[in-house]
């Protein structure tokens, strides 16, 4: 792969696919979290005080016929100005001939910000002739949207054919991929992934593929009822996957197998409802009585959780512990995450997935005492599941 560092921009149109799908406050519609886009700083800076120009491209939700003003990149247009320190031209197109007169007009230091390329149904479709007509707008493609790295679409894959010697990765991909590869490929022992989140569907090829690599795997959020019941527990109201049992019953049986411990949350809060202003109470985690569901993991299993991770030399956190968004049952995931911090201080390596475990150690204001905040939810998920991401394998092609 060519390198990115060592790159020559000078007087280069530089087409960066990043990442800016990032949350509108719903009143204001203004950006409510510009992280996504700070992220990117670092790889357009370097480009920009190389004598480089910047074409930005991005998607913005999921529009599904064409333009919608709902989805339109104008509107985070100023923030990304303000987060650069330098003017930001938008196109209203990401083809066309406006847009492209923009581009060609570009000089060195000059940004533009294309439209959301979702407009093109063609994105996502991965359309070979749709990514022909971005490539128009640069001398040089750098991908750094590691949060699409695990979409096969036209701007994350095929656009790169299209730049035989000139597509890299950017800074931010970069870092997400060495990141990644220091958990995946040199974990230092003992390894400690936490995997939570609502549903066992969602986890259970991540949990298998960590069967081979980690030594410990701790178990919480909604998806650990699934395993309680499989094991014969009484689980209430609680989250359950009924078709999913057996998978359950096989990953425990498998971890045996292969010597790796599954901790699952011993007790339980647990709620008479899914309300934020619930009663609840402390049980044990297979002794939740009918019309009480869990919401949390409790107290001892806070602690024990803690203790595996103290002694954790390389952590991987996936999926919140609890319904962290709502007060009564975020104490888990928080003492999760400062547990995190504690064993990061006492030098262990420690990456957060992005998605539901980033904004939570955000909300507990510690994603700077954890080693590393992934960007991409679903990209690194599917990295740990042992996929081979298309975003990254066209830049190697
Ligand atoms: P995921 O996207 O699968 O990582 O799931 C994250 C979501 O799971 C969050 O919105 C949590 O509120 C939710 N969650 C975590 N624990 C539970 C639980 N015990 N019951 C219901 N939802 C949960």
């Amino acid at each position: 792969m060519i390198s990115f560092q060592s790159y020559d921009f000078q007087n280069k149109r530089a087409l960066v696919r990043v990442d800016f799908n990032v949350p509108l406050d719903k009143t204001t519609g203004l950006v409510s979290d510009d992280k996504r886009i700070r992220a990117a700083l670092p790889t357009l800076r370097h480009i920009l005080d190389n004598g480089g120009s910047v074409v930005l491209l991005s998607h913005f939700g999921r529009p599904k016929n064409g333009p919608e003003a709902i989805f339109s990149l104008a509107q985070i247009c100023a923030k990304v100005s303000e987060v650069l320190g330098t003017e930001v031209l938008f196109a209203d197109d990401c083809i066309g001939d406006k847009a492209f007169g923009l581009s060609e007009a570009l000089k060195p230091g000059m940004v533009l910000l294309l439209e959301n390329v979702r407009f093109y149904k063609e994105e996502t479709a991965g359309d070979l002739a749709f990514a022909q007509k971005l490539a128009a707008h640069g001398d040089c493609y750098v991908n750094d949207a590691f949060g699409a790295a695990h979409r096969a679409h036209a701007s994350t894959t095929q656009l790169a054919s299209f730049f035989p010697n000139d597509k890299m990765a950017g800074l931010l991909m970069q870092a997400e991929i060495e990141n990644a590869q220091k958990v995946m490929l040199q974990a230092q022992k003992p390894f400690t992934a936490i995997v939570g989140g609502a549903k066992v569907s969602d986890k259970v090829l991540i949990v298998e593929n960590l069967l081979e690599r980690a030594d410990h795997i701790l178990i919480g959020g909604g998806m650990a009822y699934t395993f309680f019941k499989a094991m014969g527990g009484q689980i209430g109201a609680s989250l359950c996957e009924n078709e999913r049992l057996e998978t359950c019953k096989e990953i425990l049986h498998q971890a045996q197998a292969k010597g790796v411990q599954i901790h699952l949350p011993i007790d339980t809060v647990a709620a008479d409802r899914f309300a934020a202003d619930a009663n609840t109470q402390i049980v044990d985690s297979d002794c939740i009585e009918d019309g009480w569901m869990g919401l949390d993991i409790g107290p001892k299993a806070r602690t024990a959780f803690q203790e595996v991770l103290l002694q954790s030399k390389t952590i991987l956190w996936n999926g919140p512990m609890g319904v962290f968004e709502m007060p009564a049952f975020e104490n888990g995931t928080k003492e999760v995450a400062f547990a995190v911090a504690n064993a990061t201080k006492n030098g262990a390596f420690s990456l957060i997935g992005g998605g539901d475990s980033a904004a939570a150690v955000q909300q507990f204001e510690l994603s700077s005492e954890v080693s590393y905040v992934s960007t991409g939810g679903g990209a690194l998920l599917e990295y740990f599941e042992g996929k081979t991401l298309p975003g990254m394998a066209a830049l190697d092609a």
